[in-house]
């Protein structure tokens, strides 16, 4: 009983009394008979709902290593760290310790963070979308923006492209086609009022076939700034932290390749390919950050310390080499191998289960229709009793899917640590009617 009432504060488990006996009062007063256990317990089940709707860890067992529903990416010990320092106590959040005066939230991970992708200048905001919408503003309000028909996607979670250049007070002038646009499209375009051209990664959504889209360095040279919104952000396209490049990464493009072919700036995630904590970051040439670091907006969207304490330690561990590391990283880069013996592992604990083979995917919207193959532990319920079992184990905070008649939990992006769990959750869900 105690156990149940657990990390709930009185006032709430309170309340869960008070709707449970005003319900069998409803009932005696209806002539409805009234079990007192009956009671309790229906007091006891509305605490577990309210325990259960606070923020706190799942295991993700879908195969979407960022998944934006669960909190996108785990970050390394040294960033949880690195926050729980800085926070515990004061911090040089804004202070010049060498000179004695006030200094910038912006001198620590987003300098680091250009360093790392080899950029001039780097600014950090509060996520990714904050970035975009910050650029356009400060950059582009009352003038143009050029973008390619390609490219005016929507994000997700109601970002689309055309409604964010709109927010941002600039005008947006699509060039090209749906499947083409060529570097003349753009140059017809330009006059006196374009403030910048636009690249967007289409992120989720990927087109094949009779397709053509202008080179970066194409736009570079069209004389306008060139901003290249890279959403997902592998800093590097070389991937050098593992040392070779998964063939799963496709054709993804990095920060440092979009710098190198002559963006003015670029922005990304902190937390979708970066790994990190929730952030925007916005790299490139040291006047344009300088401007959108002292614009006004830039309070309206900056990070707080816990969030900038944590990309620090993330940015060291891309500047170090040590990216192979950071949670997202270890997870995509598992050795299949592993995650079939654990899977035959946990199979042999749960009567019933099979080891089965799967596909991970990376998510956050990066690399539509790029897979990473990998290896599940199902467990064949049938259809009708899938949708029980799989809430049988979202009550021990597992979330899983089912396919084919099986709750098939993935194990790519569970950590071997929950392994134990699994197997416990996964045999209450065998017996659930
Ligand atoms: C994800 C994404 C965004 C939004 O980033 P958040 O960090 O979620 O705000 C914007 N643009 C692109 C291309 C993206 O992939």
């Amino acid at each position: 009983m105690v156990a149940a009432l657990d990390g709930l504060p009185h006032r709430l488990l309170a309340d869960a009394a008070r709707a449970a006996v005003d319900e069998a009062r409803a009932d005696a007063s209806a002539g409805r008979p009234v079990d007192p256990d009956a009671v309790v317990a229906a007091a006891r089940a509305r605490v577990d709902a309210a325990r259960h709707a606070l923020l706190g860890r799942v295991v993700n067992a879908t195969g979407v290593i960022v998944h934006t529903n669960l909190g996108r990416s785990p970050l390394p010990g040294d960033a949880l760290a690195a926050a729980a320092e800085v926070a515990s106590g004061y911090s040089n959040l804004e202070y010049r310790l060498d000179e004695g005066r006030r200094g910038s939230r912006h001198d620590h991970a987003g300098a680091l963070l250009a360093r790392a992708c080899g950029a001039e200048a780097g600014l950090v905001v509060n996520h990714n979308a904050a970035a975009v919408l910050r650029v356009l503003s400060v950059l582009a309000r009352g003038r143009v923006v050029v973008v390619s028909r390609g490219e005016l996607v929507e994000i997700g979670g109601g970002f689309r492209i055309p409604d964010v250049m709109a927010e941002s007070g600039a005008r947006l002038v699509e060039v090209g086609t749906t499947n083409r646009t060529r570097r003349y499209d753009y140059e017809h375009a330009l006059t006196a009022a374009t403030a910048l051209v636009l690249r967007v990664h289409p992120s989720n959504y990927r087109m094949v076939g009779f397709v053509e889209s202008a080179s970066l360095p194409d736009l570079a040279t069209l004389g306008p700034p060139l901003v290249v919104d890279a959403g997902s952000g592998l800093l590097d396209a070389d991937t050098p932290w593992l040392g070779h490049r998964p063939g799963w990464l496709g054709d993804e493009p990095g920060v440092r390749q979009c710098l190198d072919a002559g963006a003015t700036l670029v922005t990304f995630s902190g937390d979708k390919l970066l790994g990190g904590p929730q952030a925007g970051v916005i790299v490139g040439r040291t006047d344009v950050v300088a401007r959108l670091a002292r614009h006004p907006l830039a309070r309206a969207v900056r990070p707080g310390k816990l969030s900038l304490a944590a990309l620090q330690a993330v940015a060291n561990t891309y500047l170090d080499g040590r990216a192979a590391e950071l949670p997202i990283w270890r997870m995509a880069t598992a050795p299949l191998d592993d995650l079939r013996a654990r899977a035959e592992a946990l199979a042999a604990r749960v009567p019933g289960a099979k080891v089965a083979d799967t596909e991970a995917v990376i998510g956050g919207g990066s690399l539509p229709g790029r897979t990473i193959p990998s290896a599940a532990v199902a467990l064949p319920v049938g259809d009708a009793r899938a949708g029980a079992a799989l809430a049988s184990l979202r009550a021990g905070r597992i979330v899983a899917r089912a396919a084919g008649g099986s709750v098939v939990c993935d194990l790519r992006t569970v950590d071997p640590s929950d392994d134990d769990r699994l197997a416990e959750a996964l045999v209450a869900a065998a017996t659930v009617p």
